[in-house]
């Protein structure tokens, strides 16, 4: 069976997704039998030309440059996940989406008229039609090597639609809210990594964004009891998934 070519592209992040693809080494080797990685620049300068059957793209819509690239990189790929939340929800940068861009950009450069940008960070699937979507700030690296072989055995990839508070369940960590009152967005946030957060006592910071279903108000709610003011539940929302729509609005779309 020939191989399967992949691509790995990215557009504005900070690469850490694509190390989380590098980190993988052990597990890739399982897999790299049944994939040529063909363009993956992080890790290779050598480029063999689409058209790609797997492309992974990680970061997100900023420039006018980064809009006409994405519709070339489809284009040229029969299959494209998105890895991360820069590229599922616009990312941290997406904070520039609750103001306007000219304020920041004349603040951090001394010729801001050299900087063409556009005034919202977007997730790729706001640009082209996208076949998977694989969150995380990194991603899992288990649920990267899951999605690639779900790819290779043409099945659908078994990630969990459930929230972070299920793994802290599974790892037996006592809720962080109720034993210590820490606030904790794990109730809204989608599965993924392990828990990782309380399990070193600390609230979730929701860097997998919104669950299925997520019931932000009830958690608002909650975390108000536990003290928190409507400024610092607006903080906790507007982080990396800031422009996922219901962590957008239980912020306080601006
Ligand atoms: S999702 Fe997080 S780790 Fe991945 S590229 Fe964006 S900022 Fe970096
Ligand atoms: S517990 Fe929350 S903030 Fe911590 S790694 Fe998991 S999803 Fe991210």
């Amino acid at each position: 069976m020939p191989k399967k070519k992949l691509g790995v592209f990215k557009f504005a992040s900070c690469d850490g997704c694509q190390l989380s693809l590098l980190d993988c080494e052990d597990e890739l080797l399982a897999v790299a039998g049944a994939l040529h990685v063909a363009n993956f620049l992080e890790a290779s300068r050598e480029v063999v030309k689409g058209p790609y059957d797997l492309a992974l793209v990680e970061g997100s819509i900023t420039t006018p440059h980064d809009e006409e690239r994405i519709h070339k990189v489809r284009r040229q790929s029969k299959f494209m996940v998105t890895i991360g939340a820069c590229a599922t929800a616009g990312g941290i940068q997406a904070l520039r989406n609750f103001a306007n861009v000219k304020d920041y950009t004349s603040i951090v450069y001394a010729r801001p008229d050299y900087i063409s940008t556009l005034s919202k960070s977007t997730p790729i699937s706001g640009h082209v039609p996208v076949d998977f979507e694989l969150r995380g700030c990194p991603i899992s690296k288990t649920q990267l090597v899951e999605v690639v072989s779900a790819f290779l055995f043409g099945r659908k990839p078994n990630t969990p639609p459930h929230s972070v508070c299920v793994e802290c369940k599974k790892r037996e960590t006592v809720c962080v809210m109720v034993a210590r009152d820490t606030p904790c967005l794990g109730p809204v946030t989608q599965a993924g990594c392990g828990a990782i957060c309380p399990a070193y006592h600390r609230g979730c910071y929701g860097c997998f964004g919104p669950a299925e279903s997520p019931n932000t108000g009830s958690i608002s709610a909650r975390w108000k009891e536990m003290g928190v003011d409507d400024a610092g539940v607006s903080r906790a929302f507007h982080g990396f998934n800031a422009w996922a729509e219901p962590f957008r609005k239980a912020g306080g779309e601006r």
